[in-house]
């Protein structure tokens, strides 16, 4: 018998992480919630290893606190997360200092996770104290995992954040699973579809190019991972005067350094070369005398240097903010998406640029999840990463899928 526990992230989205105990004990991600800084149930002292589906930080943000705590173990992901949370967390050690927060580890405890951690390739296996793990591209971000684990005649399947579809970055998730005993499986999107991919790319090129001809500037803050490199390689397209800013800029590099995790990396790599990079802050002010378009973080206008833009712009009607990342409750975005008002160290302005929000989103819409589900055909789903887990459980137990959505803490026999 195999035991799964949800440490955090089950009928919940953020601070993600699975316990599996069987013949060993595994933990999949170890996460913390963005917006509240809320973390996991601490799991066990002894695991005999840990596995990271991605780099976001709802996944891997709390990650070096067990070699706080002394966990021996390794931590094992894909080469392109374990680079990419070498800045992630880093820079969330900058964010929490910066805010005033107290953190759950030090840069040290980083150090000591990059030494004890294994790079995994996608469907070449790895055997841990007699279980079984494989890592399959989830088609979320560069370098996302699903992960398979077989321990005790059970296979277990964990989504981590998943999208079942191909996008201009990356290619759809793989899909191809038999004799599932438990699907763990995000439910970010339950009740919608996201838009079609072909129509928001003939839409966003419309809509830079007719700001760029009336002389203006659109400002496009991304997502670093992920988001930031689909723009990118879209905008190179075109003939237009293109920056790119912010973290954005070190992702790129890093993501190109690991190719396979992207579906065409010469692509990118051309838009990467065309694209300006900003390296200093003088240049900011430089590049706003011409019609451009400017790839920058942060996602959510938080932080980053699309706040330098917005204070500089926001008064020209012919100017544009593009928005295509879901924006979190509480976040400097949000606020402008329901006041219509760009609130931020110290500015409070309406903006008279034009302001537009998209749905990009890098995760399965409803479809894409009811057919993930239809094509493998587990014994049993698992929803989680979720506003309305218990909903969709029973919606889908009702297809046919004998499907549950426990606490954090409950115990589930497999
Ligand atoms: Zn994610
Ligand atoms: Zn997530």
């Amino acid at each position: 018998m195999v035991t799964i526990t949800g440490l955090g992230g089950f009928r919940e989205v953020g601070r993600s992480s699975v316990l599996v105990e069987g013949s060993g004990r595994l933990l999949m991600d170890y996460g913390i919630n963005v917006q509240d800084m809320g973390i996991p149930i601490r799991p066990p002292q002894k695991l005999d290893g840990a596995l990271l589906s991605h780099a976001h930080l709802d996944h891997c943000g709390i990650l070096p606190e067990l070699y706080k705590r002394g966990f021996p173990g390794r931590v094992y992901a894909t080469e392109t997360s374990l680079d990419l949370i070498k800045l992630m967390l880093r820079d969330a050690l900058k964010v929490q200092e910066k805010r005033g927060l107290q953190s759950h580890f030090r840069t040290h405890d980083i150090e000591t996770l990059e030494r004890k951690s294994s790079a995994v390739k996608f469907k070449n296996s790895i055997s841990l104290k007699g279980a079984k793990v494989t890592f399959f591209d989830a088609g979320h971000v560069p370098g996302s995992a699903l992960i398979l684990v077989e321990m005790d005649g059970k296979r277990i399947l964990y989504t981590g954040d998943a999208k079942f579809q191909e996008t201009e970055l990356m290619n759809a998730a793989w899909n191809n699973f038999k004799d599932i005993d438990l699907l763990i499986c995000e439910s970010t999107y339950t009740e919608k579809d996201h838009p079609d991919r072909k129509v928001l790319r003939r839409e966003l090129v419309n809509h830079v190019l007719d700001v760029v001809n009336n002389d203006g500037i659109a400002v496009l803050p991304c997502f670093a991972i992920g988001r930031s490199q689909e723009l990118l390689q879209i905008l190179s397209d075109l003939d237009v005067p293109l920056y790119l800013d912010g973290m954005g800029k070190a992702i790129t590099q890093m993501v190109l350094n690991h190719p396979s995790s992207v579906r065409n990396p010469k692509k990118l790599r051309k838009a990467f070369g065309k694209a300006r990079k900003i390296q200093h802050h003088s240049e900011r002010f430089k590049l706003l005398s011409q019609p451009c378009a400017i790839v920058t973080t942060s996602g959510m206008l938080n932080g980053g240097p699309v706040s330098h833009y917005i204070k500089r712009l926001h008064k020209r009607e012919n100017c544009s903010l593009y928005i295509s990342g879901y924006q979190v409750e509480s976040t400097v975005g949000r606020t402008l998406q329901d006041t219509g008002r760009y609130v931020n160290e110290g500015v409070d302005v309406k903006p008279k640029m034009q302001i537009i929000f998209r749905d990009w989103s890098a995760h399965a819409g409803r479809t894409g999840i009811l057919n993930f589900v239809k094509k493998i055909r587990p014994k049993k789903v698992l929803f989680e990463h979720g506003s309305r887990c218990e909903a969709f459980a029973r919606e889908v137990s009702g297809m046919g899928f004998p499907s549950i959505a426990p606490k954090n803490g409950e115990k589930v026999n497999v």
